[in-house]
């Protein structure tokens, strides 16, 4: 049985936690967050930390215990200055939160990379956790749409170049730009994309700890997470009635089964596919051929099987990626949006136009 430590940072990474834990509990109840025990296989610990308290408050799903609010005001409103020294004074207190749950074999911290909290936490939360611990922390990064504002940009970019410099094992992109497809409203299509992140993380986190009939365990994870660029994305799949692995397999690596985008036979550096379903679905001639072409365009893929019966097929893939060129698009625009906040900022020191406007009335008082 794994230990596994799931952290939400900020807004985001709450939401997400807080749908980890809605599937989990295997209930829609609003309730289930007093009575119900986890359906989890591994001893899964979940900690949402925020300085928003409204943002701890919404969740439904998740624990009050496992609830950790920071205080500053009203959150630190999108600046990652801030949020850097928040998190340093509150930093044995955060710390003692984690460490009472006890030693884990693998952490997962999940943010957004462009808000202020979960963007400034994260990086120093992994490098804390690595400096006193030897389990493996991945980070589980969204990306934000790239119509949110330069500060949001700019924000992602140094973010994840801080986490990258943390010591994290690895860093999962989901990026909000590419899956705003899911449609609707933003809340919904927030929900739509936090459950799919969730849903990932859960396979995986079953498939780790699973009796497979052909076995990937947290070893291989470790491997396939190690190459690449240190940073990955998760593929996903499931067949409706009639549809062959095969074509589970195939949609599962295609962008639209990606939480980022990616060519991934073309960017890909390391593999892990992982079919799960009913005995009669899972052709191995089939799951062999797909494996086999993934494996000649990437080098190396792990393969696992789990078997439930009754199930349709699901595929899941983590991917390593040793170039992503969508990564590049988004420093590219980031740049320009850190120009652009730096010389707004120049321009407000200089001109000071609207000082020079109420000088106009120094001396003065109102008459009446
Ligand atoms: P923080 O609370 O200060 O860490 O900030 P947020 O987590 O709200 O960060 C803002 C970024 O997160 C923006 O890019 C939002 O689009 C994104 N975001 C906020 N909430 C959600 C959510 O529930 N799901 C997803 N996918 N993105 C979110």
């Amino acid at each position: 049985m794994l230990n596994i430590l799931i952290v939400g940072n900020g807004q985001c990474g709450n939401r997400i936690l807080d749908a980890i834990n809605r599937e989990a509990f295997g209930k829609k109840s609003r309730l289930a967050k007093f009575y119900s025990q986890q359906k989890y296989k591994s001893n899964v610990q979940t900690i949402a930390i925020n300085t928003a308290v409204n943002d701890l408050k919404e969740m439904k799903f998740t624990k009050a215990k496992d609830r950790i609010h920071i205080p500053h005001l009203h959150g630190v409103g999108a600046n990652r200055n801030v949020g850097k020294h928040v998190f340093e004074d509150n930093k044995t207190h955060i710390m003692r939160q984690i460490e009472e749950r006890g030693n884990f074999d693998v952490c997962f911290v999940i943010t957004s990379a462009s808000g202020g909290t979960g963007s400034s936490f994260t990086p120093m939360l992994v490098k804390e956790l690595k400096e006193r611990h030897d389990y493996p922390v991945y980070a589980v990064v969204v990306l934000p749409f790239r119509e949110e504002g330069t500060l949001y940009l700019q924000n992602a970019a140094f973010c994840l170049r801080d986490i990258r410099e943390s010591g994290a094992d690895g860093i999962i992109l989901a990026d909000n730009q590419f899956l705003k497809q899911m449609g609707g409203n933003v809340e919904s299509a927030y929900n739509g994309i936090n459950d799919m992140v969730a849903r990932r993380l859960l396979f995986l986190l079953d498939a780790l700890d699973s009796e497979m009939m052909m076995v990937t365990d947290l070893g291989d994870f470790k491997t396939v997470m190690s190459g690449g660029a240190g940073l990955a994305t998760i593929g996903f799949y499931e067949a409706d009635t009639d549809m062959p692995v095969r074509s589970a397999i195939q949609k599962a690596l295609s962008p639209s089964g990606l939480l980022f985008s990616s060519d991934v036979y073309k960017e890909a550096s390391r593999a892990m596919v992982i079919i799960r379903g009913d005995k009669e679905r899972l052709s191995i001639d089939e799951i062999s051929t797909e494996v086999e072409k993934l494996s000649s365009a990437v080098g190396h893929v792990f393969k696992g099987i789990i078997v439930r019966n009754g199930e349709l097929p699901q595929v899941l893939a983590v991917l390593t990626l040793e170039s992503a060129s969508e990564l590049e698009n988004l420093y590219s625009i980031a740049v320009d949006a850190i120009k652009y906040e730096r010389d707004k900022k120049e321009r407000v020191a200089t001109v000071k136009e609207v000082d020079r406007a109420f000088s106009q009335i120094d001396g003065m008082d109102p008459s009446y």
